[in-house]
């Protein structure tokens, strides 16, 4: 459905990660002139995609979760998931593994989890169904909520369905998702399956509010798919969405121009770029610090110099047998950097053409770049590519020599 802009009709998107290239199809779909800069030559952000000898990894996302929200953005746009994207729903949706090799697969049916649940812990069975009540209804509320509003107005804070879960979500923004799960449960794997997905988030459980709980909603009910080709074949449906948008590749954005309040384009180089509205999708760190006015900054820079990056990580992409595979240290729940290796020699990845798993790709902590350090830019990037044989003793040797 083609739409008109009355005032405003020429819009600057900067980046081309996933929310950028939506962005563009959104404004795109109202009538906007769309310019959309990205640094890189390619589009995809984190989203990226590595092929060596005939195999492929995607190098960021590669869970495909909130299928309801994805399909609700390709409906915006006049057309429909089906038309772009062959998902393959993953059963297990993913494996579970400790140091000794001991593992659990975790689906999307609650029954056979609350039954797993009871058999590890009395009880746990019970309680389970009652975490995954309150998590698809918190979740049901953020994305009825929060997900789909841009914030002008308060009418969806007074929803009789809001205003009746307010204690619920006061009380979880008050704890944290760790406290949450460990008053609970007691079983150290239990707890590790439904406090992981604070990674999601970048973050720790003993640092993310309960409130995020609601994550266990997406992997234990709504369940985990995967796109056929990998999530590149996701880039290129929403690449095809843009197709009347006007692409600056390459183009470094150094400044977003303002006059008053209001932004007036964007500075690449020495060329500038009128716009009758700016979005910025590059990381808020990134945009408010560098691209920015501080005056305009929705955070005084001081207020950065407080805040911890979030969690790094060292990306091994690996040719091994299986599932998507989480490896848990014996407690904690950070996916940890010792793991058991697949098999040396003969790990050649399944061709993702032949088969709907992906191959794997193990993001581990960065050894130099913990919650204790304090700097945004202290740990330059690791080196992007080792090839080899996956031994324990290669990781170690390759993770200590950075
Ligand atoms: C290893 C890894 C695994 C992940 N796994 C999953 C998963 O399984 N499932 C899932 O749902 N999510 C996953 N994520 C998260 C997901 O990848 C991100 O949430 C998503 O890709 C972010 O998209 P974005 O567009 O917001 O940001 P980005 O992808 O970072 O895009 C921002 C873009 O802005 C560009 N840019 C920045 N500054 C400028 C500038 N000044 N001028 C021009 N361009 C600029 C950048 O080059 C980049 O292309 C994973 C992330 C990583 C890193």
């Amino acid at each position: 459905m083609e739409r008109s802009v009355s005032k405003m009709t020429k819009a600057v998107v900067i980046g081309g990660g996933l929310a950028g290239l939506a962005t563009t199809a959104l404004l795109l779909r109202e009538g906007y002139e769309v310019h959309l800069v990205e640094q890189n030559e390619h589009l995809g952000g984190r989203a990226g995609t590595f092929e060596l000898d005939g195999f492929r990894w995607d190098t960021g996302p590669s869970w495909y979760l909130m299928p309801d929200a994805m399909s609700h953005f390709f409906k915006l746009c006049g057309t429909s998931i089906d038309d772009h994207l062959d998902l393959v729903p993953l059963e297990p949706a993913y494996r579970v593994i400790d140091d000794h090799g001991e593992f659990i697969d975790v689906t999307s049916d609650i029954d056979a989890m609350a039954e797993l649940f009871e058999s590890r812990e009395p009880g746990a069975g019970a309680k389970l169904r009652t975490y995954i009540d309150s998590a698809t209804q918190v979740y049901n509320l953020a994305i009825d909520g929060f997900l789909y509003t841009n914030f002008t107005n308060f009418i969806p804070y007074l929803s009789p369905g809001m205003l009746r879960l307010l204690p619920k979500l006061l009380a979880s923004l008050s704890t944290s998702l760790k406290v949450k799960v460990n008053t609970q449960f007691r079983d150290t794997k239990l707890r590790q399956i439904l406090s992981y997905p604070a990674v999601f988030l970048s973050s720790d459980p003993s640092h993310t509010p309960a409130l995020y709980h609601l994550m266990s909603h997406t992997d234990l009910v709504q369940g985990v798919s995967y796109p056929r080709g990998g999530f590149t074949a996701f880039i290129k449906a929403l690449i095809s969405l843009i197709d009347d948008a006007v692409l600056h590749l390459g183009t470094p954005v150094s400044a977003i121009t303002t006059q008053g309040r209001n932004a007036t384009g964007v500075q690449v180089g020495s060329e500038f770029i009128e716009a009758d509205i700016v979005i910025s999708c590059a990381d808020q760190h990134h945009t408010e610090t560098q691209l920015l006015p501080a005056s305009l900054c929705a955070k005084p820079e001081t207020s950065w110099k407080n805040k911890q990056p979030g969690l790094s990580t060292v990306l091994v992409l690996a040719g091994v047998k299986g599932e998507h595979t989480l490896l848990f240290p014996p407690t904690g729940t950070k996916i940890s950097a010792k793991f058991s290796t697949a098999p040396p020699q003969n790990s050649r990845l399944q061709n993702p053409s032949r088969s709907p798993r992906p191959p794997q790709q193990i993001p581990m902590p960065h050894p130099k770049a913990t919650r204790t350090s304090s700097s945004w830019s202290q740990y330059p990037p690791m080196s992007p590519l080792v090839t080899g044989p996956l031994t324990e003793k290669n990781l170690t040797w390759w993770a200590g020599s950075q």
